[in-house]
């Protein structure tokens, strides 16, 4: 189990000491992406605190948690550095593989539960640092506090606290009766359906974020709304909500902006239509994927 310990975010001491014990693990972020043992076979490769004195980093190391007895910090290597200098502390990594920096997205489905957690979990606190190194208010320069979870103004006239963001996002598994909509976006190859989904805008309820984005999309009304599960999705910032709704009726009216297509499909059909491979389905890993394979398991 990984606790934040978000109680000692604040304890500059603790901070320091868990930063010089040798047990302690940097997950390393450069260019926005993650070391990993291998693209094909992918498990989380760690660096020492050691090895901290041999990257250039473009901010103080950010505290993660805490797993069992082990100290978790994610760590910014400057983007300017290339990857042949990485070889240069490759030897401060604690597995017997250098690792590679890959791009999380396309390997999520086959890292493990904790793997894709800590590794998400940084990418988007260096994300987040990246795209906050000025003060949205003044303009001055921010610089990192309490652990690398605010970013503070350093213009003392200004003072502004910046802290992390997480963009909610809505995903809709929509029924009628017992037939299943899903969706082509115009973005995607044309093959691939998945279900609804759209962003919360400020001050909107996630019901009416759901609502708004299934009439807008697919011209549908929908009846009852329920809450399903979430799903953190880092990429760069968001949080899947996911439900599952029920709609009025199976008119559809097609936006042909956002979606290329929409489809009601019946539980044979669709598992016909992929296994024809006339229809893909969205990667393991994602919340949509999860409510397709539920509805399909019956
Ligand atoms: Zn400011």
């Amino acid at each position: 189990v990984f606790d934040r310990c978000s109680e000692r975010r604040r304890d500059a001491d603790w901070i320091a000491a868990r930063l010089a014990d040798p047990a302690t693990r940097i997950v390393p972020v450069w260019r926005m992406r993650n070391l990993v043992t291998s693209e094909t076979d992918p498990r989380a490769v760690y660096l020492s605190a050691a090895a901290l004195g041999t990257i250039r980093a473009s901010s103080p190391p950010i505290f993660l948690g805490v797993a069992g007895d082990v100290v978790y910090f994610a760590a910014a290597i400057d983007d300017a550095d290339d990857a042949l200098a990485s070889r240069a502390w490759a030897s401060a990594v604690e597995s017997s593989t250098a690792g590679t920096f890959v791009e999380l997205r396309p390997i999520a489905a086959r890292l493990s539960a904790f793997d894709l957690a800590i590794l998400a979990h940084a990418r988007a606190m260096v994300w987040w640092h990246a795209r906050h190194r000025f003060c949205g208010v003044c303009g001055a320069p921010t610089e990192s506090r309490e652990a690398g979870h605010v970013l503070a103004c350093t213009r003392a006239e200004c003072g502004a606290m910046h802290h992390p963001r997480t963009d909610p996002a809505v995903i809709v598994r929509i029924m009628h009766g017992d037939v299943c909509l899903l969706a082509n976006q115009t973005t995607w190859m044309p093959e691939m359906y998945s279900t609804l989904a759209g962003f919360v805008e400020p001050g909107e309820s996630l019901e009416e974020a759901v609502r708004r984005e299934v009439m807008e999309e697919a011209g549908v009304r929908l009846t009852t709304i329920r809450y399903h599960s979430s799903q953190p999705w880092p990429y760069p910032s968001s949080q899947m909500i996911a439900f599952v709704a029920e709609a009025a009726s199976r008119e559809l009216r097609v936006d042909g902006d956002e979606l290329r297509d929409a489809r009601w499909f019946a539980r044979d059909e669709l598992k016909d239509a992929v296994a024809r491979g006339e229809v893909r389905l969205p990667t393991a890993a994602s919340v949509a994927r999860r409510l397709v394979d539920e509805w399909l398991a019956g």
